[in-house]
C-alpha cells in the first residue's frame, strides 16, 4: 500500500549547511525503508513531498515533526496512491532561488515558495512542474 504525503515548515535556521546534512541524512535511511520524494526550499520554507509505504511514510513523518530544525509543521496532502510520482529520488532536492519565476508565478501571487499560502493541491501542482522541468536535482 503506497501513499504520499505532503508538508510544509519553517527553517529554524535556514543555513545551507543544515540543508546539505537533512538531504545527506535522508538520503541515507530513506532507501533502507522505501522512501523516495522531494524536499524543496526557498527563503526558509521548506516543501516535501514523501511517498512510500503506510507505515514507513507514517513513521518518518512522525519523527519529521518532532524534529527541531523546523516549525510550523502542517499537512498539506495525504493520499493513497498505485504508482510514484517521485520515485527517482531517495530525496530529490529543489533551491527554490535558482529556478526560473516564472515557474512560481504560475501557481502562486508572488514570485516565491508559500505553500502556507495556497492548496496543497497547487503545491503538488509546483512539484509536478519542477519535475517536468528538470529542475530536482540529486536523481538516484
Ligand atoms: P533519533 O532516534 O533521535 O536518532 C537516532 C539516530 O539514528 C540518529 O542519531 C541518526 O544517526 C540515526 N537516524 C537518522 N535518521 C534515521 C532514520 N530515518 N532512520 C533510522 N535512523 C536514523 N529524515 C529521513 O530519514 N528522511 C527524510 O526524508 C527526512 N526529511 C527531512 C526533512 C526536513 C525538512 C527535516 C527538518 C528533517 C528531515 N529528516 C528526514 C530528518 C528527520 O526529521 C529525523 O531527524 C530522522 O528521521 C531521525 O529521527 P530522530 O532524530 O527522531 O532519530
Amino acid at each position: 500500500m503506497l501513499v504520499r504525503l505532503l508538508y510544509a515548515s519553517r527553517a529554524v535556521d535556514p543555513k545551507p549547511e543544515v540543508i546539505e546534512v537533512i538531504l545527506a541524512q535522508s538520503r541515507q535511511f530513506n532507501p533502507a525503508t522505501g522512501i523516495t520524494g522531494i524536499l524543496c526550499y526557498g527563503g526558509g520554507i521548506f516543501l516535501q513531498a514523501l511517498e512510500g509505504g503506510r507505515m514507513a511514510v507514517s513513521d518518518l513523518y512522525g519523527h519529521i515533526q518532532k524534529d527541531p530544525r523546523h516549525k510550523d509543521v502542517v499537512l498539506l496532502h495525504y493520499e493513497e496512491i498505485t504508482e510514484r510520482r517521485f520515485g527517482g529520488w531517495t530525496m530529490g532536492q529543489v533551491n527554490v532561488e535558482r529556478i526560473n519565476t516564472s515557474i512560481l508565478l504560475k501557481y502562486a501571487e508572488r514570485a516565491e515558495l508559500d505553500p502556507y499560502s495556497v492548496s496543497g493541491t497547487v503545491s503538488l501542482a509546483l512539484l509536478e512542474e519542477l519535475m517536468a522541468t528538470a529542475s530536482i536535482v540529486g536523481r538516484t
